[in-house]
């Protein structure tokens, strides 16, 4: 089957999903995205992800050329086109369009949509079940008085540096901090430590993305009568934590059992982030807008893993 691409309003082939050298995405980095995850016919938190690309567009001083209504009608239709239905992963992607060479966003007339909808495995199987290695990254997360991080921006220079110096320490992720040293977030994840019963995460005011996998977990949380917090902490509470994990719609959420060299807990993954792996698998199964456009979530209790 073709892949099929979303691009301004037509449906097009992956050969003809071309954009423009002028564009100010790819020349500056200056537009918006979501990543968003289809599962079981159903495209999961979609409405939740439409808000966010809205918030940081509003931000930058963006304006999406479509409503939200005509957004999740063609990102639905995008998945079909490509066939997708047990599981998929979906970009989307507003761009502040053609331009002149100078930064000038004013002299981009016309804002670029484009959505790609394709499948995804970000980590081995064998990391949701043994947990992943965390190195700490020299570069530190962008403060918020900069690029804020709770924008979803195109501009992820900051995060694939860390991600290069991750890999080069062979860790899969990095741990990215702030200027004083406080753990913000990884390069494509939230962080979670656990003590007990109490599940602990950065508040975003501090320089974190507002995850939408994060604000699910911590809803699950509470729902099972754990305690959520959001907490600055450092590495060290890392270390002394009983677990620790990451969500993110890409990765869901994935146990860390090594930061540095240093294990974390018993070293491998423990009680509660299991269960709460566990039941963010069975939330995603269950529930979403569907893509054939009825009202209502996914068919509950079907397999898909
Ligand atoms: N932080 C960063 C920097 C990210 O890129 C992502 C992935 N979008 C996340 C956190 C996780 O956010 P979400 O759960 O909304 O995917």
């Amino acid at each position: 089957m073709k892949q099929i691409v979303f691009l301004d309003g037509q449906y097009v082939e992956k050969s003809k999903a071309k954009i423009t050298v002028f564009d100010h995405g790819l020349l500056y980095g200056d537009g918006v995205f979501e990543g968003i995850r289809l599962y079981n016919g159903c495209i999961f938190k979609l409405h939740e992800h439409i808000e966010r690309l809205f918030l940081s567009a509003r931000y930058i001083m963006l304006n999406i050329p479509m409503t939200r209504e005509d957004l999740i009608e063609a990102t639905a239709e995008t998945v079909r086109r490509n066939g997708l239905y047990e599981s998929g992963y979906i970009r989307l992607v507003v761009t502040r369009g053609e331009g002149t060479l100078g930064l000038a966003p004013w002299l981009c007339p016309k804002p670029s949509v484009f959505i790609i909808a394709t499948t995804i495995k970000l980590y081995p199987d064998e990391v949701y079940e043994k947990g992943l290695m965390l190195v700490t990254a020299a570069t530190t997360r962008n403060r918020v008085e900069t690029v804020n991080p709770r924008i979803k921006s195109l501009n992820y220079l900051n995060n694939i540096l860390a991600r290069i110096e991750a890999h080069n320490a062979g860790a899969e992720e990095a741990l990215m901090l702030d200027h004083n040293g406080y753990v913000i977030e990884c390069t494509a994840d939230n962080i979670f430590i656990v003590r007990g019963k109490k599940i602990v995460t950065v508040p975003v005011y501090m320089g974190a993305l507002k995850g939408i996998t994060r604000d699910c977990i911590m809803d699950l949380a509470r729902n099972r009568g754990l305690e959520v917090a959001e907490e600055p902490f450092t590495r060290f509470e890392i270390v002394a934590a009983d677990e620790c994990f990451l969500t993110g719609t890409a990765a869901e959420a994935v146990p860390v059992t090594r930061l540095d060299g240093r294990v974390i807990g018993s070293g491998e993954p423990g009680p509660v982030t299991k269960e709460l792996i566990g039941a963010f698998r069975e939330i995603t199964s269950s529930d979403g807008v569907r893509i054939d456009g009825q009202k209502g979530s996914g068919r509950k209790g079907s397999k898909k893993r």
